[in-house]
C-alpha cells in the first residue's frame, strides 16, 4: 500500500462494510446533552442557594465536573457535523455544548478539525503533537524540567492535566487568531470572551466559597477527564509524515457505562477515519477494522495506556521513539516496539539488551 492511498484505502474499504445510516447525522445525541444541562443546572441552583457542608459540595463539584467533560465530548461531535449539518445551528449548540471549557466554536474547528485532524502526528504541523528532542533542546524552561528523574516529571505532567486542556485552548487562541479573516476576528474573539466572562459574572453572584465548588474545581475536574482521553490518543505512537489513522492513533477501552456517558469518545482510531460519522457507529466500524487489518490496529484499556504514558518519556527521537534526556534510556512507540504490558528501554538500561531492530540509531551520548 502506498503511503498516501492508506488513508483513503482505509476508509474505501470500510465503506463498503458500513450502512448507509451511518453517514448520516445523528441529532438524538442532542438528548444526551440536555440531561447534562440540567444536571448543572440543577446542581448551580443547589450550591447557590443551599449552604450544605463542604463535602457534599465537592460532591456536587465531581457531578458537575463530570457533565461538564461529557458536554465537551459532545460539542467536539457537534462540531464535527455529525449531529446536525445546519452550520449556524451546529455551531450555536457546539458553542453551548464547549461554554463549560470556554473554548469557541469557530477556534475549535480551526484548531482541531482543520488542523489537528488533517496533520495527526506530523512533528511540526499538528498543533497537538508532543514536541521533539531537537524542539525541546531549544526551549530552556523545559530543557531544565527534563532534568528532573522521570518519576517527578510524570508526577508533574498527570497534576497539569487538571489545567491542560483550559491552557493549550488559550494557546491556540493565541495562536489561530491571527489567521481569521479580520472580519471574522470580532467573532472568534467573542466566542472566546463571553464564556469567560459569565464565570466572573457567576463569581460575583455566588460569592468565592460556592463558585469554587460550583465552576472551579468542576473545571479541574473536567479538565482531567477530557485530558485523560486526550493524552492516550496519540502520545504513546509514533510521529508521522503523512496521516496514518492506523498508525499514529489509540483507541482505549473503558467499560460500557462509561462509553455510553462519554459518546465514545474512546474510540479516536475510528473517530479519525471518519470524523464526519456519529460516533455511535464506531464500536462497527472498530469491528471491521479489527477484522481486516488486526495487525495494524493499536487498542488497550485507558488505565493501561495512563500507566504506560507514565513510565515513558515524552520527548520524540528520530520521530518513532521516546527518549528520556535525563536518563538517556529510549523506549519505543507503538507499533515501535513499545509493549505496554511490559514497559521497558529498549536502549540506555544498564542490564539490558537492545533490540537492534526495532531502534535504528542510538540518541547521542549526551543529550542536553
Ligand atoms: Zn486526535
Ligand atoms: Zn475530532
Amino acid at each position: 500500500m502506498r503511503e498516501l492511498d492508506k488513508f483513503v484505502v482505509y476508509t474505501a474499504r470500510l465503506k463498503k462494510e458500513l450502512p448507509k445510516e451511518a453517514f448520516k447525522p445523528a441529532p438524538g445525541r442532542l438528548f444526551g446533552g440536555l440531561a447534562y444541562v440540567c444536571v448543572v443546572i440543577t446542581c448551580f441552583l443547589t450550591i447557590g442557594l443551599f449552604n450544605f457542608h463542604p463535602l457534599l459540595n465537592f460532591v456536587f463539584s465531581i457531578i458537575i465536573g463530570a457533565s461538564f467533560a461529557a458536554l465537551g465530548f459532545l460539542g467536539h461531535e457537534i462540531l464535527h457535523g455529525t449531529v446536525i449539518r445546519r452550520a449556524w445551528l451546529r455551531d450555536l449548540l457546539g458553542a453551548i455544548a464547549f461554554w463549560p471549557l470556554s473554548t469557541g466554536p469557530k477556534l475549535w474547528r480551526k484548531w482541531h478539525n482543520l488542523t489537528h485532524h488533517v496533520h495527526t502526528q506530523h512533528q511540526d504541523n499538528d498543533p497537538d503533537a508532543w514536541p521533539t528532542l531537537e524542539k525541546i533542546s531549544k526551549m530552556k524552561f523545559i530543557r531544565w524540567v527534563y532534568r528532573l528523574p522521570l518519576p517527578v516529571r510524570s508526577l508533574f505532567s498527570f497534576a497539569s492535566l487538571t489545567i491542560q486542556f483550559t491552557a493549550h485552548s488559550l494557546k491556540m487562541f493565541l495562536v489561530y487568531i491571527k489567521e481569521f479573516n479580520p472580519k471574522k476576528q470580532p467573532s472568534v474573539w467573542a466566542q472566546a470572551v463571553l464564556p469567560w466572562m459569565s464565570w466572573f459574572g457567576l463569581l460575583y453572584v455566588m460569592g468565592f466559597e460556592k463558585w469554587l465548588f460550583a465552576f472551579l474545581l468542576p473545571l479541574l475536574i473536567a479538565n482531567f477527564i477530557v485530558m485523560a482521553y486526550i493524552s492516550t490518543n496519540h502520545r504513546l505512537n509514533p510521529l508521522v509524515p503523512i496521516n496514518d489513522p492506523l498508525a499514529n492513533s489509540l483507541t482505549v477501552t473503558v467499560p460500557k457505562w462509561v462509553d455510553v456517558l462519554h459518546f465514545n469518545f474512546s474510540y479516536h482510531t475510528e473517530h479519525h477515519l471518519f470524523p464526519g460519522m456519529s460516533s455511535k457507529y464506531y464500536p462497527l466500524v472498530k469491528e471491521h477494522i479489527k477484522r481486516i487489518w488486526p495487525n495494524r490496529y493499536h487498542e488497550m484499556p485507558l488505565s493501561r495506556a495512563l500507566k504506560a504514558l507514565w513510565l515513558t518519556p515524552r520527548t520524540y527521537f528520530e520521530s518513532a521513539h521516546f527518549v528520556d534526556p535525563h536518563s538517556n534510556k529510549s523506549y519505543g512507540s507503538l507499533g515501535n516496539g513499545l509493549d505496554p504490558k511490559n514497559i521497558k528501554p529498549l536502549w540506555g538500561d544498564k542490564n539490558d539488551t537492545y533490540d537492534t531492530n526495532t531502534i535504528r540509531k542510538t540518541p547521542p551520548d549526551r543529550l542536553f
